[in-house]
C-alpha cells in the first residue's frame, strides 16, 4: 500500500500514517515480537516512525534502530527530546544519544515532549545548530497549547516549528476549537497522539454501531475519522501483526455525513476553549 504524505510546515513531506512506539523497549521478553511488528509494519507499507528519547528510557528507539536496519532510506523517524534536557548543550547531546539508539545519523523530524523549564528560545536555537549540523531535517512541539505557540513563534527560528503532536481522538475533542484551527492556518499539520485513547474507547456503543454498519471495527472507525480530516497525522500503536494490519485498513474507510454526525452526538466537539489535555 502506497500512504499519501503532506507537507510539514517547513515543506518536507511527512507520511499521514505511521505508527507509535510508546511502551516498546521496556521488557527484554516482547523484544522480539515488537521488531517484527516494526517490520511488519514496514512490510505493508508504513514509513513513518514515532518515538522518544523517554520511551522505555531510549528502549523503544533501539527497537526502532534495529527493525530499520537495511532500510532507513524508506522510512522517516519522528523522536522526542524530554523536557529535562532541552537546553541549547543538552538538546544536541539528547539528539546525539538518539540518533546512536536508533543507528542512524540523522533523525527526520525531533520534537520537544511537552513544555518545561528552559526558554524557549534555547530550545529553538538547538534545533537549529541541529538542523545546520544535518543532524535533524526538521523540527516541531509536542503537547503546546495555544497560548504556548503564540510565545514560541515569537522567538527567532520560532517560524520554523513544522507540527505539534497532540493529543487527539473522539473522546479527546478540546484542540477543535481553537488551536487546531490555528495550526491550520498557519499550514502546521498536527500529529494525533494515542489516536484510540489507548484502547479505552473501542466498546463505545456509537464506534460499534457504525463499525458494524461499515463491516468494520470500532478502532479502524476511530482512525477513519481523525484520517477524513486535512492537516492530520495519524500514529496508532500496535504491537501484534494483527492490529498493525487492523489500523492500516482504516485508510480505506469513508465516513459519511451521516456517520459524522453520528459521531458528532456521541462525541460533541466542543463549544468553548477546553485546557490541553495530555497522556
Ligand atoms: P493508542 O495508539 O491510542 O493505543 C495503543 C493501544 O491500543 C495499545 O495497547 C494497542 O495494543 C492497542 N491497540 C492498537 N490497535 C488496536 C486494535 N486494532 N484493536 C484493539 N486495540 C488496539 O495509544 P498510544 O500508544 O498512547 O499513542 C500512539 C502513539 O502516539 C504512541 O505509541 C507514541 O508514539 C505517541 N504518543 C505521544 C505522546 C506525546 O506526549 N507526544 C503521548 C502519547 C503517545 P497492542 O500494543 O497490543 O497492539
Amino acid at each position: 500500500m502506497t500512504i499519501a504524505s503532506l507537507p510539514l510546515r517547513t515543506g518536507l513531506p511527512i507520511p499521514r500514517y505511521g505508527q507509535g512506539t510508546w511502551g516498546m523497549g521496556e521488557r527484554a521478553e516482547r523484544h522480539g515480537a515488537e521488531v517484527a511488528a516494526l517490520r511488519h509494519a514496514f512490510d505493508l507499507g508504513i514509513r513513518l516512525i514515532d518515538t522518544a528519547e523517554m520511551y522505555g528510557d531510549g528502549g523503544a528507539e533501539r527497537i526502532v534502530g534495529e527493525a530499520i536496519a537495511g532500510r532507513r532510506d524508506k522510512v522517516f523517524i519522528v523522536s522526542k527530546v524530554l523536557p529535562d534536557n532541552a537546553s541549547r548543550r543538552g538538546t544536541v547531546a539528547a539528539c546525539e544519544r538518539s540518533l546512536r539508539n536508533l543507528r542512524t545519523d540523522v533523525i527526520d523530524l525531533y520534537l520537544l515532549h511537552w513544555r518545561g523549564s528552559t526558554p524557549f528560545a534555547d530550545t529553538v536555537a538547538a534545533f537549529e545548530d541541529l538542523l545546520r549540523a544535518g543532524k535533524i531535517r526538521a523540527w516541531g512541539v509536542s503537547n503546546l497549547d495555544l497560548a504556548d505557540m503564540q510565545e514560541l513563534e515569537a522567538v527567532p527560528g520560532g517560524e520554523r516549528c513544522a507540527t505539534n503532536q497532540l493529543l487527539y481522538n473522539l473522546t479527546r475533542r478540546g484542540i477543535d476549537f481553537d488551536l487546531l484551527p490555528w495550526c491550520r492556518e498557519r499550514g502546521m499539520p498536527v500529529m494525533a497522539y494515542s489516536p484510540l485513547e489507548q484502547g479505552r474507547m473501542l466498546g463505545h456503543p456509537a464506534l460499534l454501531s457504525l463499525a458494524h454498519g461499515h463491516g468494520a471495527t470500532p478502532a479502524q472507525i476511530a482512525l477513519a475519522w481523525l484520517l477524513r480530516q486535512d492537516g492530520i497525522i495519524v500514529i496508532p500503536k500496535a504491537a501484534t501483526p494483527a492490529h498493525v494490519e487492523e489500523n492500516l485498513a482504516a485508510l480505506d474507510i469513508s465516513l459519511g455525513d451521516d456517520d459524522l454526525a453520528a459521531l458528532d452526538r456521541a462525541f460533541p466537539p466542543p463549544q468553548e476553549p477546553q485546557p490541553l489535555e495530555m497522556l
